[in-house]
């Protein structure tokens, strides 16, 4: 039933070999979303690959304008990062908001963004933040990443290694939980990059989008009373058993104003 092999390698070559050499094979971090997967049967890989063996996809540098953090960090070791704290507080903040305890021990920020669940909070840091994801293969810009639910521009067998996110003049992230998982029903980034300001949104829609028109009312204005008057088009939001399309129009326009508000504006 649950019949596959298990490798541990240790480099990222080795991944690739793996992944060529086995067309079924499954990527495995801390295993927070694939193996439940795997459990409801969702997912039936014949090879499972852990990275949790590879050094270089370990650690978080300051890299002077910018945080480069590795795809097995976890969400906890994020959210108490010296370099994290003191370079993004937001990116610390959003770290400390997902899951409980053990999902933040065990959860990846590469498994995290490689999955892309709607809900999930990082897509809001990527976007917002301007990040680039750093692959075996190439870089990728934020906004070229997104592309769809559970979608974005990764390959078949691209590996996500670490990601860069600059670090902003200031920002905050404003985020609705649901109550018992805490996914975000609806989370809002807010960075005045220095070079713009950029509105990141998560939980709303399909994946995590930007949101413009909050962007250039902060750009000429950085308040939350900039946003009054402003709403979102629900046509195009999720609608689930957590909230309908129009409630979520709303908490995005809500957490926006929040997240202005604790990014000092
Ligand atoms: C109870 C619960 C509550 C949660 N609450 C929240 C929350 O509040 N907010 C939130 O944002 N998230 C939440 N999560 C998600 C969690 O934080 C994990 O980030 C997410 O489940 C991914 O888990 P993982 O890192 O262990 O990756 P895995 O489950 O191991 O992998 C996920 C997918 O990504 C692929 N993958 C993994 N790493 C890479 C890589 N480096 N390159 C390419 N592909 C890769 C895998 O092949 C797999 O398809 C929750 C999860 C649970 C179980």
């Amino acid at each position: 039933m649950y019949e596959f092999n298990y490798h541990r390698p240790t480099s990222v070559e080795e991944v690739k070999q793996l992944m060529g050499a086995n067309d079924e094979a499954k990527i495995l971090a801390g295993g927070m979303t694939l193996l439940p997967t795997m459990k409801m049967r969702l997912a039936q890989p014949s090879d499972l690959i852990d990275l949790g063996g590879i050094d270089a996809l370990a650690g978080i540098s300051d890299d002077g304008d910018a945080v480069s953090i590795g795809a097995m960090v976890c969400h906890a070791d994020v959210a108490a990062s010296d370099v994290v704290v003191a370079g993004i507080p937001a990116l610390a903040d959003l770290a400390g908001m997902i899951g409980d305890a053990q999902v933040r021990n065990r959860g990846t920020l590469g498994g995290a963004v490689a999955n892309s669940d709607p809900a999930s909070d990082y897509p809001a840091a990527v976007l917002g933040l301007n990040a680039t994801i750093v692959t075996d293969q190439r870089q990728i810009a934020a906004d070229d990443y997104f592309t769809g639910m559970f979608e974005t521009a990764l390959g078949e067998n691209e590996i996500l290694q670490s990601i860069s996110f600059p670090k902003p003049a200031r920002a905050a992230y404003a985020k609705f939980p649901n109550p018992a998982s805490r996914y975000a029903v609806v989370g809002v980034l807010v960075a005045d990059t220095g070079n713009g300001v950029r509105v990141a949104v998560t939980g709303a829609g399909a994946c995590a989008f930007r949101a413009t028109e909050m962007e250039n009312a902060l750009n000429e204005n950085f308040s939350s009373s900039a946003l009054d008057g402003l709403t979102i088009d629900a046509t195009e939001l999720n609608s689930d058993m957590h909230a309908s399309a129009e409630y979520r129009a709303h908490l995005v326009m809500v957490m926006a104003k929040r997240a202005v508000a604790a990014a000092g504006g």
